[in-house]
């Protein structure tokens, strides 16, 4: 990429690899400067698709495919992690954040062992490979642990509990006898996420944290403020995002969740983009994460991220909850976001809404 001093200008085209809301989203802040999103992706009509000015359709190992997409583009991002890196290395600087971001993040062990390596406090764990390696695993970690994948897992899916020996063989079925980690069950008073953008130039911002609410591993709703016990390890928590993000030279969005323990914060995981935590930010913040995470990766300067008002929610729209439409969309002060992605499947994010104040 080759941006003025000033970052790529308006007109410029942004590539986007992943078309569900992420990208959405992201294109449609994207629009607001004056870029032209393309989008890549391999499902028929992704739902960031129709907010885009082009879509290409193509697999996500398909190298000549991307590089073919990536060529009139100015710079490319990517919503999601879980995708093969070798097609991605060959767009060099032009791929923001880089392939580094993605590795490290996509597999689990990878991810525990850059948190190790960073001295950063995490679960207990170890790699378990088949039965054998996960009754070592209870032996030196003991119980309950959880099994994840290594690959692939996203809201709660992939992932077993392991709390008596007699649960092993089940809970390696259940994740399908695939290469995973396991980790110490930890006792939290709350989930949390720091969500940070970072230039090229390192200069990092975080917003203001949120409470995160789980249901079965899948998120239903973020509060800020954290409150208690969270707040007091907020500046913890920031210190070791923009650490993480100076380690893997991310430019852009990047999210890290942790639990907070009463040893302070520990780090569950990172994705290296904008994150489902962070949508409160369109309406709820001076930037949203979507903006800055554009302003990032085209060389713009990032802007504030105060909040608008003391107090703001989101809440995930999730399976039939969409089916309550008309009353949402007559809530005085509910600021609603529909995805258009189709069948309201259990356990599929359809949209969310976002109070403020
Ligand atoms: P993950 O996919 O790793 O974010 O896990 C999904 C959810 O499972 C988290 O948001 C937590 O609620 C829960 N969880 C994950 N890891 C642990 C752990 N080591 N101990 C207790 N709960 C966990």
């Amino acid at each position: 990429m080759t941006p003025s001093k000033a970052g790529l200008a308006p007109g410029s085209t942004i590539g986007i690899i992943g078309g569900g809301q992420l990208g959405r989203m992201l294109a449609i802040a994207a629009a607001q400067l004056g870029y032209r999103c393309h989008i890549y992706d391999p499902h028929a009509a992704p739902c960031a698709a129709e907010v885009a000015a082009s879509f290409t359709r193509g697999s996500f190992d398909d190298a000549a495919a991307i590089a073919g997409f990536a060529a009139p583009c100015d710079v490319v991002t990517y919503e999601f992690e879980n995708l093969p890196t070798g097609p991605l290395d060959a767009l060099g600087d032009k791929l923001r954040p880089g392939t580094r971001s993605l590795t490290v993040t996509q597999d689990r062990a990878a991810e525990k062992r850059f948190l190790d390596a960073a001295g950063v406090r995490i679960a207990p764990w170890a790699e378990v490979d088949d039965e054998a390696s996960l009754a070592a695993a209870i032996d030196t970690l003991g119980l309950p642990l959880l099994l994840k994948t290594r690959r692939f897992g996203y809201d709660g899916k992939g992932q077993a509990w392991v709390r008596s020996a007699e649960d092993a063989a089940a809970a390696w079925d259940a994740i399908g006898r695939r290469p995973a980690v396991a980790e110490n069950g930890m006792h939290f008073a709350g989930e949390y996420s720091v969500i940070t953008g970072r230039t090229e130039q390192g200069h990092a911002t975080a917003w203001p944290v949120s409470r995160n609410i789980h249901d079965a591993g899948i998120l239903r709703r973020s509060e800020v403020p954290p409150g208690p016990p969270i707040d007091a390890q907020v500046a913890d928590a920031v210190a070791v995002a923009a650490m993480l993000a100076e380690r893997l030279g991310h430019i852009g969005v990047m999210t890290v969740e942790f639990f907070a323990c009463t040893e302070g914060p520990v780090v569950n995981e990172i994705a290296p983009r904008v994150h489902n935590s962070g949508h409160w930010t369109i309406e709820g913040a001076m930037t949203s994460q979507f903006e800055q995470h554009i302003r990032a990766i085209c060389g713009l300067p990032l802007r504030d991220t105060g909040l608008v008002a003391p107090q703001v929610s989101m809440d995930n729209l999730i399976g039939g909850d969409v089916e309550q439409w008309d009353a949402l969309v007559a809530e005085r002060g509910a600021h609603v976001h529909f995805y258009n992605k189709g069948e309201a499947r259990a356990g599929r994010k359809m949209g969310h809404v976002t109070r403020v104040g």
